[in-house]
């Protein structure tokens, strides 16, 4: 959906609770080609634009292993969404639908998620295809892709019998 932050016919906005804080730490920045919500796609592509997940210190030793994955899930925070819809009208058209049916970036804890190609990983740099948010968007985390888990690399000591090591 794209959006600002403006109220659409039907909409209904809440006042949410204060917020508990659960610690959340931003382990990276996306860097995409869209610098507008109303350029960026709804939903990534597997043959979108390349972009540039950058992993901050300490992190960066997390990413061993990563290499041998094509697929990965990335998990990140919508930084710019409004957070107080309940109803949202993804048509402009006076027709609700509750956020929780929607995947809509606008939510109370705004987190997003793609699956993506991994192209490459250059030191602190992993280069993907897949993503739909706009450039600094804050990572969350990373992880291998759960249902298109394909090992690059043969299965290695530690590694669960055909699962992603959990
Ligand atoms: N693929 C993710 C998902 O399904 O959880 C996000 C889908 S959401 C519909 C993608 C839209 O969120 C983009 O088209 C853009 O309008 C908006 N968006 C992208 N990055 C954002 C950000 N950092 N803050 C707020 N909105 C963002």
């Amino acid at each position: 959906m794209v959006r600002e932050s403006e109220i659409r016919d039907g909409e209904l906005a809440v006042a949410p609770p204060a917020a508990a804080d659960a610690g959340l730490v931003f382990i990276g920045r996306i860097h995409t080609p869209w610098t507008s919500r109303m350029q960026t796609p709804r939903q990534g592509r597997l043959d979108g634009p390349i972009c540039r997940i950058e992993i901050f210190d300490p992190w960066v030793p997390a990413l061993a292993g990563v290499e041998r994955y094509e697929r990965l899930e990335i998990i990140y925070w919508l930084h710019l969404s409004r957070r107080d819809l309940v109803l949202q009208s993804p048509a402009n058209d006076g027709v609700t639908r509750g956020t929780f049916s929607l995947r809509s970036p606008v939510r109370p804890n705004p987190l997003g998620t793609s699956v993506v190609r991994l192209l490459r990983i250059e030191a602190a740099s992993l280069f993907v295809q897949g993503l739909d948010c706009l450039d600094g968007t804050p990572l969350i985390d990373l992880k291998p892709d759960r249902t298109l888990f394909t090992p690059i690399a043969p299965p290695q000591p530690g590694d669960s019998e055909g699962a992603t090591p959990e």
